[in-house]
């Protein structure tokens, strides 16, 4: 069993104890109502055919149509898919949407295929996929290596086979056929309401030290929030390039290079003196105020966490901490909010985005980024207070979520029953 999955099981074991969960319950939940996949095949543009394989897994459809993203990496498996689809649906019932948890992919490298190639992929996997995807069963997203065209084109395809366009089989997708406003940016807003509210009794995010990994989606659109913010956004970081400034960088500047196409080392270039090159490890172990490890997966280890100066951390990554690190990090009583509660703002705005597509109506990026504040205090202020029940306060706030969602699920269980 692939580690990630192991360890999505151990926490989800870990939370069913507290909660005293029946075996019944632990055995629903630790099952994967459909997997699928598939190995099919693509015409390269040298006439060649290559096999790819792909997946798609629903977890658990109890609380609704499943949710989750489809990504292309060469990395792809069936346990991370397992695993990945679990944590849907506990996000999706930490930030109470009526929606269950899927996540599908295919093992391939999308900058190794041109523009051809990657639309027959797409279009032949969302073949493959027809029978279970739809917009009252579950409902694909981008994810990483994939993106709002690829969406376009799933939605094309599975359109076409039904015969009539249906949006709301994806989310994700352009603005221009039927996607939401806000969507692009939801995820680093979520981060950043959910952060305004847990810093609102303790003086605000004005004025507050930053330190950000990860300058894509999630790391780019945080950090350049965050400043607008007031925050002074002290480091960031890509894959090739970590940054200092003790001022503040001016991430909206940075950005705006980064999402034409630049990176941050060419940002510099271009802005010689508006930041330092320092050492990757230099982010991750800042002496700052929060510090968003917004990259990729466990990047805070059994090896560094201790090194971690930083106050607080907020997951914009899924699972960037460990299960060392996490008990580490509380042992020194270093709070973290985590990923299914801090990060769910895309999936919130995803099911904004099911909901106009099925009512045919389109919102404003002002109604959007109004509801997902409402959504995303909300989540915060229940997950704070289940930590109060029961455990009196005792408790992080990734147990504190995860009860929380483990709850949501098995009540919706129960009102169903098991079928027949
Ligand atoms: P992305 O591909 O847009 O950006 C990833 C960024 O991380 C890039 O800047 C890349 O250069 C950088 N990076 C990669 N490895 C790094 C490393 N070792 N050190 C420093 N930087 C590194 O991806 P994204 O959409 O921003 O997603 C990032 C994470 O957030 C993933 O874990 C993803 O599953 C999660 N997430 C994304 C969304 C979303 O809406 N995009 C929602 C929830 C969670």
């Amino acid at each position: 069993m692939d580690l990630i999955l192991e360890s999505a099981l151990a926490q989800f074991h870990h939370g069913a104890d507290h909660v005293k969960l029946p075996d019944l319950y632990r055995k629903l939940l630790t099952s994967f109502k459909t997997t699928f996949q598939a190995e099919f095949p693509v015409e390269m543009d040298d006439g060649s055919v290559h096999i790819f394989e792909g997946f798609r897994v629903i977890h658990n459809n109890a609380r609704g149509p499943t949710k989750g993203g489809l990504r292309f990496t060469d990395r792809v498996s069936l346990d991370e898919m397992r695993a990945l689809a679990m944590l849907m649906t506990w996000k999706c019932a930490v930030v109470n949407i009526p929606f269950g948890g899927a996540k599908g992919g295919v093992r391939v490298d999308p900058t190794s295929l041109s523009a051809d190639e990657l639309q027959n992929l797409t279009r032949r996997f969302t073949s493959e996929l027809l029978p279970i995807i739809g917009p009252d069963q579950d409902i694909p997203a981008p994810d990483m290596g994939t993106n709002a065209q690829i969406m376009a084109w799933v939605m094309d395809t599975y359109s076409m086979a039904k015969g009539y366009t249906i949006p709301a089989v994806v989310t994700g997708k352009p603005v221009a056929i039927g996607g939401s406003e806000g969507r692009y940016e939801a995820t680093g807003r979520g981060l950043l309401y959910v952060l305004e509210e847990h810093l609102a009794s303790s003086g605000g995010l004005p004025g507050r030290t930053v330190a950000v990994q990860g300058f894509g989606n999630v790391g780019g659109v945080t950090a350049k929030l965050m400043q607008q913010a007031g925050a002074h956004v002290v480091y960031v970081s890509d894959k090739d390039t970590a940054l200092h400034h003790p001022d503040g960088i001016d991430t909206a500047s940075a950005w705006a290079h980064v999402e034409d196409g630049g990176s941050l080392r060419s940002w510099l270039d271009q802005h010689p003196g508006m930041a330092e090159p320092v050492a990757p490890e230099d982010v991750l172990t800042a002496e700052v105020d929060v510090l968003v490890p917004a990259a990729v997966e466990a990047v805070l280890t059994a090896d560094n966490a201790d090194a971690v100066r930083a106050r607080l951390i907020l997951e914009g990554a899924n699972g960037p901490t460990t299960t060392d690190a996490d008990a580490m990090l509380a042992e020194r009583g270093v709070p973290v909010i985590p990923d299914i509660l801090a990060n769910a703002g895309g999936v919130t705005v995803s099911y904004f985005e099911w909901v106009q597509a099925r009512q045919n109506m389109q919102w404003t990026e002002d109604q959007v980024n109004a509801e997902l504040r409402r959504v995303m205090v909300g989540a915060y202020r229940n997950v704070v207070a289940r930590c109060l029940v029961g455990a009196e306060g005792e408790c992080t706030q990734r147990e504190a979520a995860l009860w929380l969602a483990i709850e949501r699920v098995v009540r919706a269980i129960e009102l169903r029953g098991i079928y027949p």
